[in-house]
């Protein structure tokens, strides 16, 4: 059961109230050693959560050129092999949890400030069709949610029911919006909520041999009425709270859960 556990996180502000709450404190970029030739705009935090959890929380910085967040799924997808190959030290990680805010589908019983648990990640911009052949399947690139090796596996649906939070599959794409080919994906791939990391993050998890956690809070609703980015700007502090207090209680959870088997 997890004991360092990593957490990846796309934007600053969604980051800092959770950073303030646990306590975390900024380390220099570690000395790198084969990513020594690149900038990485990583940030890094570490910090304990009770005294048998160790935490390393990574930000995907900001961009130097235009000076916002790193959003999107090739700088999550880079933050998460950083973070597993150079950061860790000799503390292996036991679990990635990948935190941040998404479009929430009503129909899937999302509204604003609803926290979703994804039991699956796949990708909803990703359209390789070329009949007779694998690719479209690889292009979704549909994974399975889970919190350790097989075989000591906390199941991603009793965190959830016993927090009250959503299930269902967070699907991912490099837009805040969505084309009507996108929302076809979305719902062949049962997306309870969008964002544009998690998948990612999870398939990199994958690779990787790691358990891959969304916790995914809606700032907007990708079925409502309004457009996107105005929710998300309206929401984003709310739902940035949110993280902060339901990133703790799973925290505390997987704590329970490992002391039970201890
Ligand atoms: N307008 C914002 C842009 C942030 S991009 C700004 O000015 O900073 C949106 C971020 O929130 C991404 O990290 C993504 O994972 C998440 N997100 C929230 N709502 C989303 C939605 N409807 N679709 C995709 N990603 C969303």
């Amino acid at each position: 059961m997890p004991k360092h556990i990593l957490i990846l996180m796309a934007m600053s502000a969604e980051a800092s109230p959770l950073i303030s709450r646990l306590s975390l404190t900024a380390v220099a970029q570690a000395p790198a050693t084969s990513s020594s030739t690149f900038s990485l705009p990583y940030e890094t935090y570490t910090g304990s959560f009770t005294n048998s959890m160790s935490i390393t929380l990574l930000t995907s910085g900001k961009c130097a050129t235009h000076g916002v967040d790193n959003v999107g799924t090739l700088h999550a997808g880079l933050m998460t092999m950083y973070a597993l190959r150079e950061v860790q030290g000799s503390d292996k990680y036991d679990l990635v949890l990948n935190a941040g805010t998404c479009g929430g589908f009503i129909s899937k019983g999302c509204s604003i400030g609803s926290v979703c648990i994804p039991e699956h990640a796949a990708f909803h911009d990703r359209r390789i069709t070329i009949p007779g052949t694998p690719f479209e399947a690889y292009g979704d690139g549909k994974t399975h949610c889970h919190t350790g090796e097989s075989g000591n596996v906390t199941q991603i649906s009793s965190i959830r029911e016993s927090l009250n939070y959503l299930g269902g599959g967070v699907t991912t794409g490099d837009s805040l919006d969505h084309t009507a080919e996108d929302m076809l994906k979305m719902m062949a791939n049962g997306s309870t909520v969008k964002d544009m990391e998690g998948a990612a993050i999870a398939k990199v998890c994958e690779l990787a041999g790691i358990g891959y956690l969304g916790v995914k809070v809606v700032t907007d609703l990708v079925d409502g009425e309004r457009p996107a980015f105005e929710e998300f700007l309206e929401n984003l502090g709310t739902a940035a709270k949110s993280l902060e207090e339901a990133v703790p209680k799973i925290l505390e959870f997987l704590d329970k859960e490992e002391k039970a088997q201890a």
